[in-house]
Formats: structure tokens, sequence, C-alpha cells
């Protein structure tokens, strides 16, 4: 018989914490934090399973990681995929942004942010003396969600080990999450956006800052002001790291 892979056997556990809850699982708050994110190593040091890598996970490239992996089946919304939006930018970025997932004009082009909401981004990097071609856009699913609708969390759990092999390869110091559903699926945090903006967090040694999703800010312009004030935050970062 093969040997499972660690996408099925993380299926697997998320399918069983579906059904019984989180009493089977150690509590997130008796363990350490280094221990959460692999849940090969939920169980301390006792290896249970013998995981073999996907070739994906043996990319040394974006370019190789995208051939890799552009081709995604692994979530129900590669079913109504035009293009698979990997992300684009300079491979070698300081500054990594994350949105939530392609919307219709991403979906056509193949490439992340070049909607409306996208023309806002690039405005708000050009604000704070960032070209877009000098950071790397990216999403927490590559595949455009039915309707533009919020990705739910099994979509984003799935698509997550991509985005992190993304963040290994850039090596970014800084990462900007645009919005509730791109910190969430980050972090795996249920906090507010607005607690959320309040904090400064890790991810695979990058620091991280939350604000609103350009899309949000374009539907509510009076929360413009408070990014301006999460930019600035975020460009001091920076300069001063
Ligand atoms: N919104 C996102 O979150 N990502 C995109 O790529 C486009 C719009």
């Amino acid at each position: 018989m093969n040997k499972p892979t660690k996408q099925e056997i993380i299926k697997t556990l998320n399918l069983q914490k579906e059904i019984f809850g989180d009493e089977l699982f150690i509590p997130k708050n008796k363990m350490k934090v280094s221990v959460v994110k692999e849940p090969e190593t939920l169980f301390g040091e006792t290896k249970l399973f013998n995981v073999e890598k996907e070739d994906w996970e043996k990319s040394t490239s974006l370019d190789q990681l995208e051939k890799l992996i552009c081709n995604c089946t692994k979530c129900r919304l590669h079913k109504g995929r035009n293009k698979f939006v990997f992300g684009s930018g300079n491979p070698n970025a300081d500054v990594l942004v994350i949105g939530e997932g392609p919307g219709a004009e991403e979906d056509k082009q193949g490439l992340p942010f070049v909607g409306r909401a996208g023309q806002l981004l690039t405005d708000m990097l050009k604000a704070i003396k960032f070209s877009r071609e000098e950071v790397y856009i990216g999403n927490i699913v590559k595949c455009r969600p039915p309707e533009n609708r919020t990705p739910m969390q099994d979509e984003m759990d799935t698509c997550l080990p991509y985005l992190k092999k993304q963040v290994e390869l850039i090596k970014p110091k800084l990462i900007l999450c645009l919005g509730l559903t791109a910190a969430k699926g980050l972090l795996n945090k249920r906090e507010s956006l607005g607690e959320l903006r309040k904090s400064i967090f890790d991810y695979e040694g990058a620091k991280v800052i939350v604000t609103y999703h350009p899309a949000a800010m374009l539907r509510n312009p009076h929360w413009k002001k408070d990014c301006w004030e999460d930019l600035k935050k975020f460009r001091k970062m920076y300069d001063a790291p």
C-alpha cells in the first residue's frame, strides 16, 4: 500500500477534528507554539506517520513550484478555475503582501490584484514608497471562489501549504495581510480585524501586520484613514527593523 502523503494525513486529521471536536487534540494553549503548526508533531516526539514529501514540497524556486502546483485539484475551487493565480513580483522580496483569493479579473489574467482592488493596492503601496515590482503579491487561496465568496476553512487549509512554501522560498522580512480572511487564513486567529490590527505577529520568521482589504475600502472609504496609519507603521518597520 502507498504511504499516505502529508496532505492526506492533514485532511484525515481535520476530518477527525470536524467529527470529534477539539477533544482528540491537545488544547492549543497547552502546546508549545513550535508544535502547533505541524500536525505530525502534535503528539510530541513520537513519529506516528512516515510522511513522504510531495514533489512540489521539494521545489527550490518559485518557477519550479508554480509548474508543480498550477494544475492542483486538491480542493473544490479548481472546478471553476480559469487560471491558477500563483502570485507575482520580486522572488527575493523583503515584503510579501497577502490577499484573500483571486477575483474575476485575476482568474482571467492569472495574476493577483489586477482588478479595481488591485489598483487601490498599487496606490497604497506607492503611498509608502513601494512599487509592485519590488514586493511579492500572493493570496491565501490560488483559485477563484465562486461568485467571489469568502474561501471556506478547508479550502484555505488545503492551499496554505503552498503559500508557506512560497514564504520559505522568498524569505520576506515583512508580511502585510489584507483583510480578516487573509489574517485568519495565515495566522489561524479568531480575533476581529480591529484587534488584529493592533498587534505584530510572526509567520515563519517574518513580521506580520494586518490591515484592511482594499476591496473593503472601496466599499467603505472611511476605513482608509486607519489603513493609512497601518501602512505608515509597516513602512517604519521596514525602514527600522
Ligand atoms: N482580492 C484578493 O484578495 N486578491 C486578489 O488577487 C484580488 C482581489
